[in-house]
């Protein structure tokens, strides 16, 4: 089938009235129009969810859409619900759900009502419901979050490890789209081998950030000295410091609070009222600075975030691109520092030591490209992209002169002079 470009504007503009595709969502769509299996690797933001709901309201049948988190799933549900008089044009299917209602879903999934089903993977594996799916017109299997699959991704579920077996029983042919918006090679392949989707129509959109500064200084005793020198120079601005343990937390935003920044303290020790409140001061910016550990940001959407600070040096190169990535969304400034001291990767390492063997080895592989991004003279920019598969100009690319590196050429930031390497 060919899929007429006007034929597409029109339906993205009915369904979501947006009047253009962003990025290459217009390529992933038409690819899953097709029939064809699908990966599409996007930046968070990128708007990964419009490329599987569009051709799943345009088509026959049932998608099927796999997603980690309830919350998730619901917020999806209720927005496309939001964008029809059809309350079962989505729904989510899952063990919370009493036996009437499951019998709703059902009768409108079969009555051809239903365009969007969002299950958890725990959820196909009950036979119940796979007998069902074997039974009904289905359009194609979206699996978001499609890291999840991989243990070298941050979120590893064994239960997305089911999932080519469930497809196998489904429809034939059904077509799978996974989508993730993690970029290192060695998640994509574990992500297309898990699925079974080899030959897959890929689509990779750039992770350059070419508005972020990226900077790494050394940690000493005067760290706190240094970040509140850096944040009173930026004040009024928004901005986020992630610091690895709870008590730090605490103690670094009193620190900020005595020396007069207005700063509030959010880890997942606090209770949730507690976390809303904080979490509402800072994006009302009736403070300027939050100090957080990672519990902090996922789902976060301040477009005015002007500087991350990492007191302490993450444990992939992964998470520190997630987390600085919430700097700048308004493609505006956007300063990412990170503090590094050698002993913060031991600690990072001791934390590890009483883990599963496979696990230990894949998380010390992953902390000594931090090292190494810590470390590098080259452009860090350079550095992050390269480990995300993607090639960058250091003299001519987006954003060349962005980080410290590039700026002030200049020898290695070693913590430690016995550091092997
Ligand atoms: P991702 O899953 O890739 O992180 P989302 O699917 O949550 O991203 O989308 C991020 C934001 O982009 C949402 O607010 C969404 O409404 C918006 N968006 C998606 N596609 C478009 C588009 N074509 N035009 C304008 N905004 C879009
Ligand atoms: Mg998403």
């Amino acid at each position: 089938t060919v899929i007429d470009n006007t034929e597409l504007h029109a339906a993205l503009k009915k369904y979501f009235g947006f009047a253009e595709f962003k990025g290459l969502q217009q390529d992933v769509v038409a690819s899953i129009l097709q029939g064809k299996n699908t990966f599409a690797i996007m930046p968070t933001g990128g708007g990964k969810s419009l490329c599987y709901q569009l051709p799943a309201l345009m088509q026959e049948g049932t998608a099927i859409v796999v997603s980690p988190l309830i919350a998730l799933m619901k917020n999806q549900v209720d927005a496309i619900r939001g964008i029809s008089d059809q309350n079962g044009i989505a729904h989510v299917l899952n063990s919370s759900l009493t036996k009437t209602e499951v019998r709703q879903v059902k009768q409108d999934i079969v009555d051809g009502v239903t365009k969007l089903l969002y299950v958890a993977p725990e959820s196909l594996t009950k036979e119940d419901y796979v007998e069902f799916l074997q039974s009904v017109k289905l359009s194609f299997i979206a699996v978001d979050e499609a890291h999840c699959i991989s243990e070298w991704g941050h979120d590893f579920r064994p239960e997305y490890r089911n999932l080519r077996a469930i497809v196998n029983r489904l429809d034939d042919g059904i077509p799978v789209i996974a989508l993730t918006a993690t970029a290192t090679p060695k998640v994509q392949e574990d992500i297309i081998k898990n699925l079974g989707i080899t030959g897959a129509n890929t689509f990779k959109a750039s992770f350059n950030r070419p508005n972020l500064f990226y900077e790494v200084r050394p940690k000493t005793a005067n760290v706190d000295s240094d970040i509140i020198r850096f944040v009173k120079k930026n004040a009024g601005k928004s901005g986020i410091i992630y610091c690895l343990s709870r008590k730090r937390v605490e103690e670094l935003a009193q620190v900020l609070q005595v020396n007069g920044v207005s700063a509030v303290p959010y880890h997942a020790g606090f209770d949730a009222k507690t976390r809303s409140k904080y979490q509402d001061m800072f994006l009302m910016e009736d403070v300027d600075v939050v100090v957080a550990t990672i519990a902090f940001g996922m789902g976060i959407d301040k477009p005015d975030v002007r500087f991350v600070i990492h007191h302490d040096i993450p444990k992939s190169i992964e998470s520190y691109y997630q987390e600085t990535g919430r700097a700048g969304r308004d493609d505006g400034e956007g300063h990412c520092l990170a503090f590094y001291s050698y002993k913060d990767i031991e600690k990072l390492e001791k934390f590890m030591s009483n883990k599963p063997v496979a696990e230990q080895e894949i998380g010390n592989a992953l902390l000594q490209e931090v090292v190494a991004y810590a470390e590098t003279s080259m452009s860090r920019r350079k550095f992050m992209l390269h480990y995300f598969g993607e090639e960058f100009d250091e003299v001519n690319g987006d954003g060349a002169d962005m980080d410290d590196n590039a700026r002030n050429p200049k020898e290695k930031v070693e913590a430690k002079d016995d550091v092997v390497k």
